[in-house]
């Protein structure tokens, strides 16, 4: 363990936490909760070196020394790396804080995220390809027939709206991110369901994994995890858009929480555009193909895919299309608004010029480039954070 090293922000008028101390562990650097809780303002209350329970009005943070999960406002994040406890404290590691914690906290200061016109839908696997199957029918049917369904609700709200397939074909992986990455415009949902042991269950949501981490199901960052991959170019933006997607599941979908992970799947590595593939439940699993068989099942998955969408938007400052969602509720649906309003967390000024809480001036610890675009250029005192889980526990 080496020792603890301090940056300084250099900018005047900051009135809150202004000082990250950076420990070394395993030549990764890592943050300690207390330090998280007083640069968002959130309530550190648990400070017992076991478990974490940051809180605000808008937003709850746990997790637990030692294990990889993070639950915000009742959402599963899968860490790239443990909650680690060291000298009665737990730190976060800083990939986790830079890629997962800032851009799902304050999505609205992702300095680069584009609005969205375009919504590319994939439907997973197609003609010889079959999928996960069971005897209640194959994952390349239910998820074509979902992006269908969710096609059309999209069209409703006047998004544009392109298929990868429409019919029972076979499109190659690397021709699909190829036509994805067409759209500048766009977001990439990729539809899958699961296969797994007959008792697997519940709804996991991929995102990109970071440079440098390794993919969720990895014990360690192998040597290809080094290189940057295309689509790392919207690392902020695929979480963000990731969790939205998940919440937006888990909140209609009486469905266990297997997290939001991270993957190197080659439609996540080659798109160029945020995207995500969510893993809509269990083929493989008796009683979940039961229920994935069922068009109402299918129909309120689409409904949650149209719903994330909006909420993304809504995320990075763009009007969502249609009336999805109002200010006040889910209009009609179960998900409560996502723009939450915390005044504990107003005005958390870094400098309009900042837009990452390492790019400090002066700062000697080197960012990669697409961290360094996780965002906060915070140029209003008033705005009001926007938090992109939705849920509250
Ligand atoms: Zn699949």
């Amino acid at each position: 363990m080496a020792g603890a090293m301090a940056l300084a922000w250099i900018n005047p008028g900051v009135t809150r936490a202004d000082t990250w101390d950076l420990v070394k562990f395993e030549n990764r650097d890592y943050v300690s909760i207390q330090n998280v809780a007083d640069f968002y303002k959130l309530q550190n209350t648990a400070d017992d070196g076991k478990s974490v329970y940051l809180k605000s009005p808008g937003c709850t943070i746990q997790g637990a020394a030692g294990s990889k999960e993070l639950t915000i406002n009742g959402v599963k994040f899968i860490l790239s790396y443990e909650l680690l406890p060291q000298d009665g404290k737990i730190l976060l590691s800083r990939i986790d804080l830079t890629k997962l914690v800032e851009p799902v906290l304050r999505p609205s200061k992702m300095r680069n995220a584009r609005p969205i016109r375009t919504i590319v839908l994939d439907a997973g696997h197609g003609g010889h390809d079959r999928g996960a199957t069971s005897g209640f029918g194959d994952e390349k049917d239910f998820a074509l027939d979902t992006v269908m369904r969710t096609r059309e609700l999209l069209l409703k709200r006047g998004y544009r709206v392109v298929l990868t397939r429409s019919n029972d074909t076979f499109i190659p992986l690397n021709e699909r991110a190829k036509f994805a990455n067409q759209f500048r415009d766009g977001i990439f949902v990729c539809v899958h369901f699961n296969a797994g042991s007959p008792t697997g269950t519940g709804i996991e949501t991929y995102t990109l994994a970071p440079r440098f981490v390794p993919s969720t199901d990895q014990d360690g960052p192998a040597v290809s995890d080094m290189q940057l991959c295309a689509g790392n170019i919207d690392d902020p933006e695929n979480m963000a858009l990731a969790t939205a997607m998940h919440a937006s599941l888990l909140n209609r979908l009486p469905m266990t929480d297997r997290g939001i992970k991270r993957a190197r799947f080659w439609v996540l590595r080659e798109c160029t555009v945020p995207a995500v593939l969510i893993e809509g439940g269990f083929v493989s699993n008796p009683q979940e193909a039961s229920r994935i068989a069922q068009p109402v099942y299918r129909q309120t998955l689409a409904e949650c895919i149209v719903q994330a969408i909006g909420n993304y938007q809504r995320a990075i400052g763009q009007q969502p299309n249609g009336l999805l969602v109002n200010n006040g509720g889910g209009g009609g649906s179960r998900t409560p608004a996502m723009s939450v309003t915390n005044s504990n967390l107003n005005g958390i000024g870094i400098g309009a010029t900042n837009n990452n809480p390492f790019q400090s001036v002066g700062s000697s610890v080197p960012m990669d480039g697409t961290a360094a675009r996780v965002g906060a250029s915070l140029g209003n005192g008033n705005e009001g954070p926007t938090v992109v889980v939705p849920r509250q526990h």
